[in-house]
Formats: C-alpha cells, structure tokens, sequence
C-alpha cells in the first residue's frame, strides 16, 4: 500500500491502496452525566457523579446532537481485500471553543498536519478523501502537497464569475462567459426564458505539474459553433488568489473552494467519495469494541489512548492475515 514504484491508476482514478480516507467521531465517555451533583426534585436527595472533564455536546453532520470526546482517524486499505485496513494516523480534535480547550487543534487543522506528516513518510499518496469539514482553506496546502483531495462540495455556494474567454475572428469575435459553479467550471448561458443557465465544461484531463509545489490544471474545451475552444484552468490556489483585495480586504478567490479537482458530481467524485465509507466503519467497530459503546476511559487523552490500543490491535490483524503465502485474497 501507499508504494512510490509500481504502477498506479490515474489522477482522477487513483488505485484504492493509494488513496487515504479519514473522519471524526465523537465517541461517548463512561458516564453522560454533565453535573457533579444532582438533586431529587422529590425526595431531595443528592447524588454526587463523576464527570468527563473533557467531553461536551456537538452537533453531527447530520444535526444530530451527541456528547462525547471528539476523535480523528486516517487510514488505507487494499480494494476487495478484506482485514485490509491499516489506521495510519489518530488524534484526539477540539470540538468546543478555542478559549476551553486551548491545547488541542480544531479538526481541520489536525487533518491537515497529518496528512502532510504522512505524505512525507509515503510519498506514493495520491488522494485524500474526507467529509466537508474539511474547507477550501485546509483543501489548498494539501494540494499543493501533489495530490488529489476530495470532498463533496459544500452547500451554498453561490456561482462565481471566473473569466471571460474571447477569441478573434476575421468576421467578428467569439465571447464566452466563465464561472465556476458545482466546483467545476461552467459557461453562463441565458435561456430563451431569461432564465440563466450554467453549463458544464468537459474536463478533458486534470494535469498535475510538479515544481517545488505541485499545481493542477483543468483542460478544458468550450463548445463553440466556430469550433471548440481549448483551455487551461488552474485549480489549485493561485499567489493571486491569496493577495487582498483593497475593497473587501479578503483575499480575492478562495479557489480551492470554488474549483475541485475532481468534481463531486461525477463518476470519478462518486468513486472517492464511496472510499470514505470505510471511516464509518472504523468508528462504528471502535465504538462497539466496548460495553454500551461508551469508550473506557474518562479524559480525552486516555480515550485516545483507549484508541491507540484499538488501531494497533486493527492493524496486528491486517498485519498477521497479509502475511499469509498467498495474500489475502487466496
Ligand atoms: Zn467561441
């Protein structure tokens, strides 16, 4: 898994071993008590509780409420192989304000450093596949790192105007009008309605271009009755992008946000984001690993500890099957 020297899929079709998949769970301390003390509204009596000094209420992508300590995992697995999964990298996030937890990082920024410190020790890595937690601002040093992160684009975002793409001709000229929109780039046409409607560009490759950083680009063609147009379009954040613009004093094109890779809504997008899937199961089998799914531990340094002792035991396993003489598989 994660080799630098065989034979790997493309960009947008990475190979699965070369493709790490991570998320963030909230798993429950032993006790769900919050107060030290309760009283009996009718007999008065007061019981005394032991509280999770750590653990506090968030809410989950789903709008669900749960209360607990909030864990990080990444990991990488072999396609169709099963007891393949190996946990690469685990931390214990914030998930309350900064002013209460000092100590630990937010999620995004733990990813971020992780992901960086695996990519050093396995620069065979491909792609990152994660939820929309992680942002355009987390997505962008990653990918300069060289390779391709997915997420699946986050709700809200308003078309935003990119270029326009003009062309001369001896009879006149051609315009077309880019924006960015689905985090991919599209032509504005207006419909005979009045409507506005953004078309999709093919993207007829993702060309990667490695110097000290490496930059992405989407070649592109725009179908024109004068025939197709053929462009590039940088997809990873620019030294523009970042420079501030004198009016709204923000910098002037979080691009990471607007322009993905690989665009979520396609088959390749589709294909990543069902990679993710694995995470789930992790957090699931590390929260029934324990009596009523309650993590053993009180504190979230020793909940993580509790998860270093699961990772290792995960890992012992893939470890002891893939050593077998004929792999997996067989
Ligand atoms: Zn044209």
């Amino acid at each position: 898994m994660m080799a630098e020297s065989r034979a790997r899929g493309s960009w947008i079709y990475p190979e699965r071993d070369q493709v790490i998949h991570g998320d963030a769970t909230v798993a429950a301390p032993p006790s769900k008590h919050t107060q030290h003390e309760t009283v009996d509204k009718e007999t008065g009596e007061i019981r005394r509780h032991r509280v999770d000094p750590d653990a506090s209420y968030t809410t989950e992508g789903g709008g669900r409420r749960v209360y607990g300590n909030k864990f990080l995992s990444l990991a990488v697995r072999v396609a169709r192989t099963p007891h393949s999964r190996v946990i690469l990298a685990l931390e214990s996030v914030r998930h309350k304000s900064k002013k209460r937890d000092p100590e630990r990082e937010d999620e995004g920024a733990a990813v971020v450093r992780l992901v960086h410190h695996l990519l050093n020790k396995a620069p065979g890595i491909r792609a990152f596949t994660y939820d929309t937690a992680l942002r355009g601002v987390h997505r962008a040093p990653l990918i300069a790192d060289g390779i391709v992160v997915f997420t699946r684009q986050h709700g809200g975002l308003a078309p935003h105007s990119l270029q326009r793409y003009e062309k001369n001709y001896k009879n006149g000229k051609c315009s077309h009008y880019l924006y960015t929109a689905e985090g991919r780039v599209c032509e504005r046409h207006i419909t005979v309605d009045g409507e506005t409607y953004y078309a999709p560009l093919p993207v007829e490759e993702l060309e990667r271009r490695k110097q000290k950083k490496s930059r992405f680009y989407h070649r592109l063609a725009i179908p024109c009755s004068r025939g197709d147009h053929e462009l590039r379009i940088r997809v990873d954040e620019t030294k523009e992008d970042r420079e501030i613009d004198p009016s709204s004093q923000k910098p002037r094109f979080n691009r990471a946000e607007h322009l993905r890779q690989i665009p979520p809504d396609t088959p390749a997008g589709r294909r990543l984001l069902g990679f993710r899937q694995d995470s789930e199961s992790i957090h699931s089998r590390f929260d029934q690993a324990y009596p009523h799914k309650r993590v053993p531990a009180y504190g979230a340094n020793a909940g993580l500890l509790i998860y270093i002792g699961y990772a290792w035991v995960n890992n012992s396993i893939t470890r002891a099957l893939g050593q077998r003489p004929f792999g997996l598989a067989a």
